[in-house]
């Protein structure tokens, strides 16, 4: 007996080059799929961000949400757009509405060297930096929970709040991820001045001790900035506070190529929405020179996350396909040094595909 298992994929371009990069995205899937035995994908559209509250007064309307919570996995481009803020002049932040209501708490941002040629680092090899920062999605600095302004205007204030259930379960994420991994994580954090972060590294050990092939390390936050140029090959899985987790992905991503080749997922129990690392590029937005790789490689990391044999092989497959394509080096959309459009970018992957 045969049975197809169908995955409802929930897709959410949002605004400025969402669109772009979650087409070429989409195209790839698409094309993927019937090579895929027993497995179909579903998709579902939905206006999200700040388009829509152009439109309708709210950038997540339930209809979206709902639709977020019931799919299998959730594909987003980008959400925002300058000077679109709600009445009272706070920012919209539909995505870290998405993280928080739906808790996901685990944010790995991957971080690999596909071309040597794409680095500004000289001497890694393609493959030689490779690594994975693991960012706690829902508290943390990020959060603006317990922030406060004095009504007189003399002061603001935020609040950096980790939880024993928070940390616990980031940790556990990282080192089930090392584990598939090279056996090696690291928490980054800044336990020579917060009590904050010695609570994490307390936690972070007794984590570790259910992990014994696991090597341990700790390093504060701004020595990591610094090791990040100078070695970063010496890294596998970093886990992370939220907004130290939010600055050393970008710094991370500049040593592979930029934003536009930096996927990432969030990621809860049973629900996970892949993205691009970049925003929604307003500069450059329907231009078609937008990069989409970095939505590529989201949508393989969904695939891979699906965890069914068929899209785990598929995920690889796409994977495979940058990496080929990326072998020729004048191969490469604007923000990257080439000419290529975003559709153009997208074919040449499809290209590879096969
Ligand atoms: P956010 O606050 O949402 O993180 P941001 O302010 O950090 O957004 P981005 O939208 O990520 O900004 O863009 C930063 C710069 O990188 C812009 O100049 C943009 O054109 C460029 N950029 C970002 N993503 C891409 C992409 N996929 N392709 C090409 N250029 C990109
Ligand atoms: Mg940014």
């Amino acid at each position: 007996m045969s049975s197809t298992k169908t995955y409802h994929i929930a897709v959410l371009p949002g605004d400025g080059i969402g669109p772009e990069v979650t087409a070429e995205a989409c195209r790839v899937l698409e094309a993927i799929a019937p090579s895929m035995k027993g497995v179909d994908f579903k998709f579902s559209e939905h206006s999200v961000g700040a388009g829509e509250f152009l439109k309708s007064g709210n950038p997540l309307p339930e209809e979206a949400f709902d639709a977020c919570r019931q799919a299998d996995a959730v594909l987003l481009g980008a959400m925002g757009l300058p000077n679109v803020r709600w009445p009272d002049g706070r920012e919209m932040t539909p995505q870290i509405d998405i993280r928080e209501r739906l808790d996901l708490y685990a944010g790995p941002r991957p971080i690999y060297l596909f071309s040597a040629e794409d680095s500004p680092l000289k001497g890694y090899e393609a493959g030689s930096i490779d690594f994975v920062i693991v960012r706690e999605n829902t508290e943390g600095l990020f959060t603006a929970r317990g922030a406060t302004q004095a009504a007189d205007g003399s002061e603001a204030c935020d609040v950096l709040k980790l939880t024993r259930k928070g940390c616990e379960r980031i940790c556990r994420y990282a080192f089930e991820l090392a584990m598939k991994r090279r056996k090696k994580c690291t928490l980054v954090d800044k336990a020579n001045v917060l009590p904050s972060m010695v609570f994490f590294r307390k936690i972070f050990y007794e984590v570790a001790a259910d992990f014994p092939e696991v090597e341990t390390e700790c390093v504060y936050v701004d020595a990591a900035a610094l090791f990040f140029v100078q070695r970063p090959e010496t890294y596998d899985v970093l886990v992370t506070e939220n907004m130290y987790g939010d600055i050393l992905s970008d710094l991370a991503a500049g040593l592979v190529g930029g934003m536009g080749i930096a996927p990432s997922g969030d990621l809860g129990t049973d629900c996970a929405v892949f993205q691009p690392s970049h925003g929604t590029a307003p500069d450059i937005a329907g231009q078609g020179k937008a990069n989409p790789l970095a939505t590529i490689l989201s949508a393989a990391m969904m695939l891979e996350w699906l965890d069914h044999p068929e899209t785990i092989k598929a995920g690889e497959r796409i994977r495979e396909a940058v990496k080929a394509a990326l072998l020729d080096p004048t191969k490469r959309t604007g923000d990257m040094g080439g000419r290529l459009s975003t559709r153009e970018m997208g074919d040449l992957i499809l290209s590879h595909l096969d």
